[in-house]
Parts: C-alpha cells; structure tokens; sequence
C-alpha cells in the first residue's frame, strides 16, 4: 500500500474519475469507498482526490457553459543554468546569445498577437494566462514590460481573470522585472529547497537569502498573491529536510504552495550512477503527509492534483492554496475540460469539445525549431479553431 497509495488508479489525472462521479451523483463518501473498494486507493488519497475534486468544482462554477472561455499559456524557454533534475523543453542562456533570445521573444509575440486575433475572430474570451518555461524573468524588463502590455490588450473574460508569472529562480529576479506586473499577477517564486547544500547539489544558482530577498521585493511591489513550490524527496534531503523548508517557506506567508514529489526522469542529468538516492517510499509518504497537515494547518486548501510516471513514491504533484488564491490556469490544463491555447517553443494547445480532448497540438521544443516552423504552426492553429467552432 505504501509502494501504490493510489491502487490501481495509474494515469496522470485521477481526479477525472472522481469529478465523474461526482457529475453522477454520488456522495463524497460514496466516493472515497469506492475508490478504496474498486481501486485499492489508500483511504487518505481517496479523501484527497474527493476533496481537490469538490474543491475544483466550487472554483470553476461560475465557468460552467461558458465554452468560448479559455486559456493562454506562454512559454519563455531559457533558464539561467540547468537544474540537475529537469526535463522540460529549457535552454541554458549559455546556448543561446542575447540576439537569438531577442529573434524568440519577435516569434512570440508573433504567435501571441496572432492568437489575440483568432481570439476575436472566433469570439473567444480569456481567463487565465500563465507565462511559464523555462524562467520567464530571463527576459528584461523592457521585454516584460511590452509582454505585459499585450497581455492586457487580450479579449479578456468581465468575470475572473488571471495572470501567472513564473519567476521561478530567485537569481533572475529584480525589481525592474517585476513591476511590469505588479500588483495583480500571481507570482510564482520556486524555492524547491531551503537548504543551501541542497540548492548547490541539483544546480541551482541561488541561495536561500536570495529566495528570502525575492519575497521580500515582491512584497515591496505590491504583490498580494506568491505562490512557492517545493520538492519532496530531493537527493540527500530527508523529512525533517522537507518540513524545515516549508516552515521556512510559510513565514513568507505564501498564499499558495505547490508540493512537487521529486520524480526522475530520463531526460535529466539524474542518474544512480552520480550517487543520488532519492527517499524511500514510506519516507516520502511520511513526508508528503506532514507537508499536507502543515499548509492545512495555515488554512491552504489541495485545489489540483496529477501524477508522473516514475513518481516517488506513487505519490502526487499537489496544489494548496489559501481559498481565492488558487490557479484557475492549472485547473483547466489538468482537467482537460477547455480549449488551453499555447504559444512559443513547447507549449501545447488542447482543443477541447463536449469535455474531451480530441486534439493536441504541440510546438516544437527547440527554439530555434519553433521560430523556423512559426508560420506552419500559426496556419495548423487556424484550422483547429476554425474546426473547434463547428464542434459540438
Ligand atoms: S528552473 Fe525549471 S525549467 Fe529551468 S532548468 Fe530548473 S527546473 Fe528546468
């Protein structure tokens, strides 16, 4: 049961089964008893996945038959030195100089301003827009700045809007970068660690006083709404590792936290041979659940749930936040219920109808790849939205 706290229930979303059990009409306790019974889902995750899905349910209400609203996600693909764990589609800034990064930040906004007029054209209002990568704060600030311009010029929804800024790593972030956003974006300030043996060991190039400068600028500038990821499970880091750092974390008074289970993956720089253990399984539970019991003990509420292969411990990625806090954006790209459009070097759009993904269009990972391929990208979009219109 330790090995496998989610039974037989393998996929990366398993809140879909529960929020479709939910639409028939079960209990919550209905629920959690059969997910135990049918699926052999440890009870706690079984009340954990009942309670994200209720949790969903009461943000996205206001959203439900409104089909037109939907979901930008921005990518920004370099990031200031590789850390030793990652697998997504992320340039060292060593690779590309400031003219080719200068040549992707044209194709974006390209790509952006391209999908604000098919916006407009198929009548489609947006209400979330999530600038990630990569570390979006590798940009300038004149860059931002103009990103943030165009962002506010989008066909935007009168009811929740949102807007995620990634500032993933402490060591890009000024004030200058941050004000083009400020007050209103929700700012994500990842310290993965507070342990700066830790920090040095996966490469990143930051420290703790560093992590603990950001919030207080963002603080400075207004911002009312930080969210902080941490990661569970981090090569010689043990529970009492995980709980420090989130008690360092919760003294910034985050009003959300992001809880990552450190999850190996074969495009990283992990490898046994480097000497790495990663955390037993019932250390990893162990560790999880205490997290879990802290960030509900500050009022934070589970709000998205998915998993990986290779997860540690079988365990989960999971959102807190402190209700009215929480990710619209991460909700809608995790329940695959609405049109998600991307734009820059690995984003995806989803084209969604009837709540079912049936497309799924994904830009080339490479920068350079993307900005020779832009056009093709734009024209393929267009047809998938003109289909997504006659879909039922
Ligand atoms: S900051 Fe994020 S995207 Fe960049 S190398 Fe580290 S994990 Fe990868």
């Amino acid at each position: 049961m330790v090995d496998k706290p989610y039974g037989t229930l393998i996929g990366v979303r398993p809140g879909k089964l529960v929020d479709q059990l939910l639409e028939y009409g079960l209990s919550p306790k209905e629920i959690i008893h059969r997910l135990e019974l049918e699926r052999k889902v440890r009870r706690d995750r079984a009340e954990l996945l009942t309670r994200v899905a209720i949790n969903q349910r009461r943000i996205t209400e206001p959203l439900q038959g409104r089909r037109n609203l939907t979901s930008l996600y921005i990518s920004v693909p370099f990031c200031p030195s590789r850390c030793a764990y990652c697998s997504f589609a992320s340039h060292s800034l060593t690779q590309y100089g400031e003219k080719e990064r200068e040549a992707y930040f044209a194709g974006l906004i390209r790509e952006i301003e391209f999908l604000r007029q098919q916006a407009l054209t198929h009548g489609l209002k947006f209400t979330s827009v999530y600038i990630g990568g990569g570390t979006p704060t590798t940009l300038s600030a004149p860059q931002l700045s103009q990103l943030s311009w165009i962002i506010r010029d989008l066909p935007w929804w009168e009811g929740r809007r949102e807007v995620t800024l990634e500032a993933g790593r402490p060591d890009t972030i000024t004030a200058e970068k941050l004000a083009p956003f400020a007050p209103d974006a929700r700012l994500c300030i990842n310290p993965q660690s507070m342990h700066n043996e830790t920090l040095a060991a996966i490469g990143r190039a930051h420290t703790v006083e560093q992590i603990s400068e950001s919030f207080a600028l963002a603080r400075d500038l207004g911002y009312r709404d930080i969210n902080a990821d941490l990661i569970v499970g981090l090569p010689g880091e043990g529970v009492s590792h995980v709980s420090q750092s989130l008690q360092s974390i919760l003294a910034y008074r985050p009003e959300g936290v992001t809880l990552h289970m450190f999850s190996p993956k074969r495009a990283s720089a992990y490898s046994k041979e480097a000497g790495w253990v990663p955390m037993g399984s019932a250390e990893a539970l162990d560790a999880s659940n205490i997290a879990h019991a802290m960030l509900s003990a500050v009022g934070m509420e589970p709000y998205y749930l998915y998993r990986q292969r290779g997860i540690l411990g079988g365990l989960e990625n999971i959102g807190f936040a402190l209700p009215g806090h929480e990710s619209l954006y991460n909700i809608m790209v995790i329940n695959e219920q609405r049109l998600v459009l991307g734009a820059g070097a690995g984003a995806s759009s989803k084209f969604v109808s009837s709540a079912t993904p049936w497309e799924h269009q994904a830009n080339p990972k490479d920068a350079r790849v993307y900005l020779r391929r832009l056009p093709e990208l734009m024209a393929s979009k267009e047809s998938l939205l003109d289909k997504w219109r006659n879909e039922p």
